[in-house]
């Protein structure tokens, strides 16, 4: 067992939301209190901190999960700013992988919103603790009880308040704090700088002890200390309740809701005291567990700067000044710069020339990173999101993040040759940056696609490549990426025997293809190769050649050119010729026999469907409805949720283009929806020569 040694205090978090919920402004208001910003920025005249790309302050949406780091009370909080939008889900599960705790920012009058269930539940995924901040509360139609009524539902039965609103809408004057039972409130000539502490008034008092019940009620469920007291009638003391309650929550068993406005600066600072008196430090969680890659043993690392040095890489990003950083969460050890580290992932090694603190676009250099931090380091060349990084050649291996596919692309074309070598320059630095981002270059027409996880996305690549990289492009329509697989099984045969001047080439391999059921494939491998056969058959040698030029068939599929997923390759049979047989010529028959066999397989396109989840007034059900059968979708679910209804479907991706002005008009504006990638499955479109790019049907 590894010593432990006081690590300085740190907050590893992330604020979770629905787009629009605050969490910019809520992310702003917290770095004003904390001393970091000396003016305010507001996100509706572009000027907020956090959004500092182009595109972002043009749509007033936060895209990339900027690491910020702040101080509060002797304690350092590093908040990654996760996005909101669907097409940026990726963004949002590996922030989650690195982060010890998150806030979950609601709106006080929308409440519970599609995309904040689907985060939500990733986080339950990655056992992230946290903490509930109903933000609006100045909003007219703000509703406290509500929100908490949708969340005890939708997302968790053990969240309960901490604090109730003084007030709401026009008259939201403060916060009133169950564990102490005072009333907090905020001056709005200082910007909420300033507060004042006081009795709660009469007309909330009874509110304010039904609430505190219920809180006690739910602790005692969960705390025998509490339970002893509560049913004795004892008084609870303060310390008591945030002792217990920040042990619960560090557990995963309890969630406090606190409430406030972000834009009217009323309960931001109670909310960072509840991020330093409730979230986890690094020391609170669970070691992180990496393996060893040549025993395949777990190797637990232990948060302490005794421990040998190891950390995971979850962010690249390209900087105009200092080139590419690493944002790097480090779970042990420690590192100094002029350090070299060992990629684990690649075995490279890696200088650090410099480490860097972010506070958002501003950057201080530090001497050292160590356990429990999360940083960016400068000077490493093969390093990309998702590799592991320690002093010692020790085969530590943490667990690589894994991305959805991508499923939508654009051609694009360079307008003049100078563009087209800045152009080639521009997506190579995008795509380090961007595990989710693809780009590939048509082998027959020499056409160059881009693909991502939605329009947006692209659209936003398209954006910088114009303006940030001042590249000129035209763009074509956007068109999903289709995929092949088999339906039936057959068995082929690929020969390659050439006797040329004396060199001879000979190899024949048999090979039996059948299509993969769902649950044979893994993020990692579509496909999956398995060998029948003894030495005898064909040597040992010539199995790994045989394998390789198998695979590699599949990256074109017979049908559309795009690859081919889903199939069971065996090897059954062939023949070799002990003087002459070469790894190339197994290689050779091995693709030829498989190009031979999926065109026999009777081979199909699959595109990819996505989950819909569309929420709208009971008055536009049946319209939106028969739009969706009408885009060859199903329909998964309808729940009602108050007077709204909620419709789930899958529908395929190529009929969701520009959905979202379709449902608006669908509506009259009133219903939104989010969309996620969910499956590639064969599609049920009648497909015809130049529909899909490329068709080559069969
Ligand atoms: P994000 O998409 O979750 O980052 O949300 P933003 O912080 O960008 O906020 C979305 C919109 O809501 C902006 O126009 C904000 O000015 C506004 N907003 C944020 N917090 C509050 C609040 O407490 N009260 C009100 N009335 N509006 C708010
Ligand atoms: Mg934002």
């Amino acid at each position: 067992m590894a010593k432990i040694f006081s690590l300085p205090a740190i907050r590893n978090i992330g604020i979770i939301a629905h787009i629009d919920a605050g969490k910019t402004t809520v992310t702003e208001r917290i770095l004003y209190y904390t001393g970091y910003l000396h003016r305010m920025g507001e996100v509706h005249d572009g000027t907020a901190f956090m959004d500092w790309m182009e595109q972002e302050k043009d749509r007033g949406i936060t895209i990339t999960s900027a690491v910020t780091s702040c101080y509060w009370k002797e304690k350092q909080i590093n908040i990654i700013d996760t996005p909101g939008h669907v097409d940026f889900t990726a963004e949002v599960e590996r922030s989650l992988r690195v982060l010890d705790g998150a806030i979950g920012v609601f709106c006080a009058v929308a409440g519970v919103e599609p995309q904040s269930e689907t985060v939500w539940h990733q986080a339950d995924h990655y056992k992230v603790p946290r903490l509930v901040f109903i933000n609006k509360m100045d909003r007219v139609g703000a509703d406290f009880d509500h929100v908490i009524e949708m969340i005890n539902e939708r997302l968790t039965p053990d969240a309960f308040a901490i604090q109730i609103p003084l007030g709401k809408e026009d008259n939201f004057k403060g916060i009133i704090n169950l564990l102490e039972m005072k009333a907090y409130l905020f001056d709005e000539t200082t910007l909420g700088l300033n507060f004042e502490v006081i009795e709660i008034p009469d007309k909330y008092l009874g509110e304010a002890e039904q609430k505190r019940e219920k809180m006690l009620e739910i602790l005692s469920e969960f705390s025998e200390g509490i339970m002893d007291k509560y049913i004795h009638g004892e008084e609870v003391s303060t310390e008591l309740l945030k002792k217990t309650i920040r042990e619960l929550t560090v557990k995963n068993e309890v969630v406090p809701i606190l409430c406030g406005s972000a834009l009217k600066n009323t309960g931001i600072q109670l909310l960072l005291d509840a991020i330093n008196d409730y979230l986890p430090s690094p020391l609170d969680v669970p070691p992180m567990v990496g393996k060893n890659r040549k025993t395949g043993d777990d190797v637990l690392l232990y948060p302490s700067y005794e421990e040998k040095f190891a950390s995971l890489v979850f962010k690249v990003q390209m900087d105009k000044y200092v080139g590419k950083l690493l944002y790097v969460r480090v779970y042990s050890g420690s590192v100094k710069k002029g350090e070299i580290l060992v990629n684990q992932t690649n075995n490279r090694k890696e200088r650090i020339a410099r480490i860097l603190q972010m506070h958002s676009n501003k950057k201080t250099d530090v001497d050292v990173m160590r356990a429990g931090d999360i940083g960016a380091i400068v000077g490493t060349k093969a390093t990309i999101t998702g590799d592991t990084l320690t002093k010692e050649e020790n085969d530590l291996l943490l667990e690589q993040i894994t991305f959805p596919d991508s499923v939508i692309s654009i051609a694009i074309e360079p307008k003049t040759k100078a563009d087209q070598d800045n152009l080639s320059d521009s997506l190579n630095r995008m795509q380090e940056e961007d595990p989710t981002f693809h780009v590939h270059q048509d082998k027959d027409s020499g056409q160059i696609l881009i693909s991502g996880m939605g329009e947006l996305h692209l659209e936003i690549i398209v954006d910088r490549l114009r303006k940030e990289y001042n590249v000129n492009i035209n763009t074509g329509n956007p068109q999903v990426s289709y995929k092949e697989t088999i339906t039936k099984t057959v068995e082929v045969s690929g020969e390659f025997i050439r006797d040329v001047e004396g060199k001879g080439h000979f190899a024949i391999v048999k090979l039996r293809l059948s299509p993969l059921a769902d649950n044979q494939t893994t993020e990692h491998k579509k496909n999956r190769f398995v060998n029948r056969i003894s030495e005898e058959i064909i040597p040992r040698q010539f199995w790994q050649a045989v394998e390789e030029g198998s695979v590699s068939a599949l990256i074109d599929g017979p049908l559309t050119g795009n690859p081919v997923e889903k199939v069971n390759i065996e090897l059954v049979g062939g023949e070799y010729n002990e003087l002459v047989s070469k790894d190339v010529d197994f290689l050779i028959a091995s693709s030829i026999a498989v190009n031979n066999g999926l065109s026999k397989a009777s081979p199909v396109v699959m595109e990819p469907i996505m989950l819909v989840n569309v929420l709208t007034p009971e008055d536009f059900v049946g319209d939106i409805i028969g739009d969706i059968n009408a885009k060859r979708g199903k329909i998964i679910v309808i729940r009602s949720n108050q007077n709204k209804q909620n419709i789930v479907a899958e529908v395929p991706m190529s009929e969701l283009f520009g959905y979202s002005t379709r449902i608006r008009s669908l509506s009259q504006g009133r219903a939104i929806y989010t969309m996620e990638f969910m499956k590639y499955e064969k599609t049920s479109a009648v497909i015809q020569k130049g529909i899909i790019k490329n068709y080559r049907g069969y």
